[in-house]
Formats: C-alpha cells, sequence, structure tokens
C-alpha cells in the first residue's frame, strides 16, 4: 500500500500533525505514523507523571489548535482540574489531553481519513519513483507514501569535552539520555551528582532526584553558570518591542534593553512581545549575525525567554539557599576516575584557575537545541544519499519557509517535509507547543492540497 502521508517520529510534532491532517484530509485519504516512543504524542516531554515537571508555557497558550486556544483550558476543567487560564499545569495531563484529542479524533471511523500506527523506526530513505518514497523500517517492513513529513525531535546533544578527554573507567557514572528515568533509581540517597547544563532540564532533574528522595550535594556546571528565570506569578502583559532598523545583533539587545528602561515595562512583557515576530526577526538575519546571536547571546537569550512556572523556581531557589545545589561556571577540561567516584576537572569562566567537582554521577543535561542530525541514523543517512543538507549552522536540517525538505542544490524535495525543532534552522522558535502547532496547522494544509491533486476524482474534496 502506498499512503498518502507518512509521518516518522512519535512526539509532540508527530501528535499535532497527525491532529491537523485528520481535520482536512478527505475520508479517503490514508496516514501513516511511524514510531518506537512508547506513549505515542508524548514523546520525552510529555510522558512524565511526576506533578512537579510542569509546562514552561501557561496553560491558554498550550491547545494544540491554533483556532481554538481554549480547548487545553477547556479540557482540563471537564477532568474536574481546577485550574486559570494562566496557571503552569502538569506535563503529565497535557500528554493525557494530546492522547485524548487523537482518540476523539478516530473515533468516527467511517468520516475520516484511515491511520495506520506503526511501531517501528525508520532506518532508511530510498526514493524509488519521483512521486513516492520508500523508507525501510527496524521491524524489515517497508512503507511507501507520497507526503512523508520528518519528526524526529532533535535527540541529545554530546557532552561539552571531547571523549578523548573522559577516562574510560568513568563512562559507567556517565548518564548520557537523563530522560531515561531508570537512571535516577540507581542513585544512593547522599551520592553526589554534577549535573552539565543549567536549564530547564536540570531543574527537572534536580527536583525528580529531590522526590525520589536525594539528599546529597549537587553541583550544576556550564559555561556560563546562568540559570532560567521564573513567570511572574500574574503574566506581564506582553509589549511590542521597537527594533531598529539594524540587524547587527548587538544593537538588537541594546534596543532591548532600552525598551525596558524607557518603558519602564517589566522585562517579561517586552521578551513576550518579541515572540511573535521572532521567526520573522531570525529569517531576516544574515548567516554571521544568527552565528553571533548563537554564540554571545543563547545563553542569555534561553534562561529570558524559556522560564519556569513559578512554584518549580520557588523549589529550585530554596535548594541554591540551602547549600544543595551549587552552580559553577566554566569549561570542562577533563574527567577522571578519582577513588570511587569521578573528577571533572574545569576552568572558572573569566580566570585561568582550574578547579574540580567530585561526583559519584554525571548527567547530560546540556539542552537539545544544537544536536543536529548527528543523533539519527536516519537523518545520516539521507544526508549520504543527498536526499537532505544540514542547515548552514547545523541546527538541524535545510526546510524552505514552507517547511519542505530542501537537498545540496537548495532544491525542494517533492514530498518530504520536516517539522518541530529539525526545522530550527529556517525557523529558529520552533521547540514550543505554540509554534510548532502553527507549523502543523500550515503543513496539514500543504499536504492536503497535495492530496488534493492526486486522489483520484471521486474522492477530492469539494
Ligand atoms: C522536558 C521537556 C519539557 C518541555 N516543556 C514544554 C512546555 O512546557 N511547553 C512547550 O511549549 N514546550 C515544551 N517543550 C518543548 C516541546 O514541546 C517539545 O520539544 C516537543 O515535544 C517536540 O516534539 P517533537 O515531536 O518535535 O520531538 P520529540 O518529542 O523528541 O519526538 C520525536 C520522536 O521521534 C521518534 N523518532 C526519532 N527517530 C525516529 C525514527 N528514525 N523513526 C521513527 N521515530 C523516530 C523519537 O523516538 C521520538 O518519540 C519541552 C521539551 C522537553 C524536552
Amino acid at each position: 500500500m502506498t499512503y498518502d502521508v507518512a509521518i516518522v517520529g512519535s512526539g509532540f510534532s508527530a501528535i499535532a500533525l497527525t491532529i491537523n491532517l485528520l481535520r482536512v484530509l478527505p475520508r479517503s485519504a490514508s496516514i501513516a505514523v511511524v514510531g518506537d516512543d512508547p506513549g505515542f504524542g508524548r514523546g520525552t516531554a510529555y510522558r512524565t507523571e511526576f506533578y512537579l515537571h510542569r509546562l514552561n508555557v501557561p496553560a491558554a497558550r498550550m491547545s494544540v489548535f491554533p483556532d481554538r486556544p481554549d480547548d487545553f483550558v477547556e479540557w482540563l476543567r471537564r477532568r474536574g482540574k481546577a485550574v486559570f487560564a494562566e496557571d503552569f499545569a502538569t506535563r503529565g495531563d497535557y500528554g493525557l489531553y494530546l492522547r485524548d484529542t487523537l482518540a476523539t479524533l478516530l473515533r468516527p471511523r467511517q468520516r475520516r481519513a484511515h491511520v495506520d500506527f506503526v511501531k517501528a523506526k525508520a532506518t532508511a530513505c530510498v526514493q524509488c519513483e519521483s512521486d513516492r518514497l520508500v523508507f525501510c523500517l527496524d521491524n524489515n517492513d517497508e512503507l511507501k507514501a507520497r507526503n512523508v513529513v520528518l519528526a524526529l525531535g532533535v535527540g541529545n546533544a554530546d557532552l561539552p569535552v571531547s571523549k578523548d578527554c573522559i577516562a574510560e573507567s568513568v563512562r559507567p557514572r556517565i548518564v548520557d539520555n537523563p530522560w531515561r528515568l531508570s537512571w535516577l533509581s540507581r542513585v544512593g540517597r547522599t551520592d553526589e551528582i554534577c549535573i552539565l547544563g543549567s536549564g530547564l532540564t536540570m531543574i527537572d532533574q534536580v527536583l525528580s532526584l529531590r522526590a525520589r528522595g536525594h539528599r546529597g550535594k549537587i553541583h550544576v556546571l556550564s559555561r556560563r553558570g546562568l540559570v532560567p528565570h521564573p513567570h511572574p506569578p500574574r503574566r506581564a502583559t506582553p509589549v511590542a518591542p521597537e527594533l531598529p532598523a539594524s540587524r547587527e545583533i548587538s544593537q538588537l539587545l541594546q534596543a532591548l534593553r532600552q525598551q525596558i528602561k524607557s518603558s519602564g515595562a517589566d522585562w517579561r512583557g517586552v521578551i513576550d512581545g518579541l515572540r511573535p515576530q521572532s521567526q520573522a526577526l531570525w529569517q531576516s538575519l544574515s548567516r554571521d549575525q544568527r552565528s553571533r546571536f548563537l554564540r554571545h547571546a543563547l545563553a542569555w537569550w534561553n534562561i529570558h525567554r524559556h522560564r519556569i512556572a513559578p512554584e518549580v523556581f520557588t523549589r529550585f531557589d530554596a535548594l541554591i539557599k540551602d547549600g544543595t545545589v551549587t552552580v559553577h561556571a566554566g569549561f570542562i577540561r577533563s574527567i577522571d576516575e578519582e577513588g570511587a567516584a569521578a573528577n571533572i576537572d574545569y576552568r572558572r569562566r573569566g580566570t585561568r584557575d582550574f578547579t574540580s567537582i567530585r561526583a559519584d554521577w554525571i548527567v547530560n543535561c546540556t539542552g537539545m537545541e544544537r544536536a543536529g542530525i548527528g543523533h539519527s541514523p536516519l537523518l545520516r543517512e539521507m544526508r549520504e544519499s543527498e536526499m537532505l543538507v544540514m542547515d548552514e549552522l547545523g541546527l538541524g536540517i535545510s526546510v524552505d519557509p514552507h517547511s519542505r525538505v530542501l537537498d545540496a542544490d537548495g532544491k525542494a524535495q517533492p514530498g518530504l517535509f520536516a517539522a518541530g525543532a529539525l526545522t530550527a534552522g529556517q525557523f529558529w522558535e520552533i521547540t514550543a507547543v505554540p509554534d510548532i502547532r502553527v507549523q502543523a496547522s500550515l503543513l496539514a494544509d500543504v499536504i492536503a492540497a497535495q492530496v488534493a491533486q492526486t486522489a483520484p476524482p471521486d474522492a477530492r474534496i469539494a
């Protein structure tokens, strides 16, 4: 069978796209969703059941439908949860909302497109004819589709130190993927932990450790030692910033600072006000300007833009104040074994001094936004067969403004699209639900138009 659409991946991007396709495709159309995630649609972000793993976006902005903003809040209320629009719901509830929404759309079997969920990983792609793509799956099956959307997420970033500088004997003490929560059960109550990276994933891991009874010391080490700010208890009104004509990063940042100072507005309102413009702003930057932003402003941007729920911040801050968590800024030189523990040798930021941290466990929370495509055998294989290229900054794969995958000559591959953080090179702000849901809705419309052109005449949508 050749499907009209195949979605490769099983996280939020995949479920958002499936939901949107079910709204716009005719009954005669067929969709395959290929993924190996045990909780389809929840991905890493929304499969957690821990109550302190909160959304970092208020409930009112987490509807999966851009045109029905209250959908998630109403779903929570129907389940008897007393929520306000500005509350930060649990990520577990959000995962259930996604599954429930999909299940509702799947129910009227006779009136919707056909959907097959294929539990497998796609390992390679071979273009057999000009109008269809064939994927090899790790269950030895093949999958054929006229339109394919790559929604694979970005995987984990590498450790921030060269492999040659890590003693082999400490490897068992290093947790490469903290989202495999099984690592928490191996940690002793008073073990010392060193978390690499100081962003949202770090905070999740610290709170998970505490909830599981861990009472040892936790070191957090990142290049700048910056941790996310909290949302204010009441949302600051977004203020659209007035940006200069210049696209030099230093001048853009200066304009933002100036506006915060002169308007007396809460800085969070100015950062939130920038959000509707941020994709267009990114697209207006030259390659060098984007690169400068990533080098000099990314850490600053992340802690101001990706804020955490006030309750989560209060708990984390209390651990800093009582000395359980210490944040260090520096650059790792090496990781060796010392006694029965690991020794992380690093240079303190802004100095020439080297110092070290002793830890029983090292946990890589350096974030996913710059993992590129190296983590995915499928993407590597597709790059080798010249079906796709990395974007010029290595954030993901190269796509056009309609999310169509580009080859090395910059030509859009017929019927091949990408969604989610893999398209960060083109859109930058495309890692959170409010952005991915818009992309999913636009992509569903583009694909529906294509399916309508290739469908037999009696199956065309009026
Ligand atoms: C911990 C965490 C918390 C977050 N919290 C929020 C929040 O509060 N609010 C917000 O707006 N955003 C949040 N985000 C950001 C955003 O919602 C997620 O990153 C989003 O889930 C991305 O979905 P995705 O489908 O693109 O990627 P992923 O969720 O990573 O899913 C990709 C899926 O593809 C599968 N896959 C990979 N390779 C293959 C292959 N070859 N074949 C088949 N399947 C494959 C993987 O197994 C995985 O299931 C959070 C992200 C994380 C990680």
